[in-house]
């Protein structure tokens, strides 16, 4: 893979190779979580800010939680307590914060485009934390790893992606990102949650959720985007449930080894009943742990990677900085 600058779209890991890259780059830092200290010096001296438009939980948390493991410098911004409230535009905002020396800008926005607009205005590298309805990249990294760690391998397994495909940035990614590894994808939604034009898309559709079950190997829930929507295009969300919602008597249809995933937030009794979301065979807590490491990756690969992709022994040594241990741990 060619050196990168910003991660915009899963498009710029350049397909398989590229993308097969991130993911062994993560079982490094999935190594380094784990250790009783999970921090190491690799981009110590950067900064990295989040630039978050749109509310978010898991993915503002988790790019923070992987810059600080990289020993970075993190900065946040959130628009209600900011100078937009005053009327400040996404350009002066963005180079705002990059004049204050700013390495990264994680950028979540609700119009699709709007990290690339930033990338074209700042030398910082930008990436994308979900634009509009376009993209999610690092969701769809952290959902193959997951399913490597699960199911071993992407090639050759087929994954139902389920319900408001239309909206949904993380279906475009993640169509992107597991037929470039070999799987198959079937999108199952009513008609009214299907993108008008699936040109080029390379994926089957149904809207028979119960046909599609018995034969994947993963079915992905996605949200109801209620957020993004101007119109009506379920009857209702009873309704919903009813045809897409994935039941516990529809969970049982599903074949041994399979999993359930979502990326959240979950409208738990909606697209997924409680009871199937804390299944064994559902991954949405494994997804949230990953999406660290996956995220550590990401910045690691943007500033601190150069031209050696291996992390050095030194990246990924204990942080001399910190105690190896607090007294009570080694007296234990
Ligand atoms: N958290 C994901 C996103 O930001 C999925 C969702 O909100 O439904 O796109």
């Amino acid at each position: 893979m060619a050196p990168l600058r910003h991660l915009l779209s899963i498009e710029d890991l350049g397909g398989a190779a590229g993308i097969e890259e991130v993911l062994r780059l993560t079982d490094s830092f999935v190594e380094v979580s784990e250790r009783a200290i999970p921090r190491v010096p690799a981009l110590r001296g950067k900064t990295v800010a989040s630039l978050f438009y749109e509310d978010s939980t898991r993915t503002r948390l988790s790019f923070e939680a992987a810059a600080k493991r990289l020993s970075a410098d993190t900065m946040s911004f959130s628009v209600s307590s900011s100078s937009v409230k005053k009327g400040e535009s996404l350009r002066d905002t963005a180079l705002t914060i990059e004049a204050m020396g700013v390495d990264a800008i994680v950028v979540r926005h609700s119009s699709s485009g709007a990290p690339q607009r930033v990338a074209s205005w700042v030398g910082a590298s930008v990436v994308n934390a979900g634009d509009g309805w376009h993209e999610h990249p690092t969701q769809a990294l952290l959902d193959l790893y997951t399913i490597r760690q699960r199911l071993g391998g992407l090639d050759g397994r087929h994954i139902a992606v389920v319900g408001d495909v239309k909206h949904s940035r993380v279906a475009r990614s993640d169509v992107l990102a597991f037929t470039a590894l070999g799987a198959t994808v079937t999108l199952v939604a009513p008609g009214t949650l299907l993108p008008p034009d699936l040109t080029g898309w390379p994926v089957e559709t149904s809207h028979d959720l119960d046909a599609v079950l018995p034969n994947v190997d993963v079915v992905y829930l996605l949200r109801m985007q209620r957020e993004r929507m101007t119109e009506a295009l379920v009857p209702s969300l009873r309704e919903y449930t009813a045809r897409f919602g994935l039941t516990v008597r529809r969970a049982g249809r599903l074949a041994d080894g399979a999993i359930v995933m979502h990326p959240g937030p979950m409208n738990r009794g909606v697209e997924i009943a409680p009871e199937v979301a804390d299944l064994p065979a559902s991954t949405i807590v494994d997804q949230v742990r990953n999406g660290v490491a996956v995220r550590m990756a990401v910045l690691y690969l943007l500033l601190g990677a150069g031209t050696d992709r291996v992390p050095t022994t030194d990246a990924l040594a204990l942080d001399p900085e910190e105690p190896l241990r607090r007294p009570a741990e080694v007296d234990a």
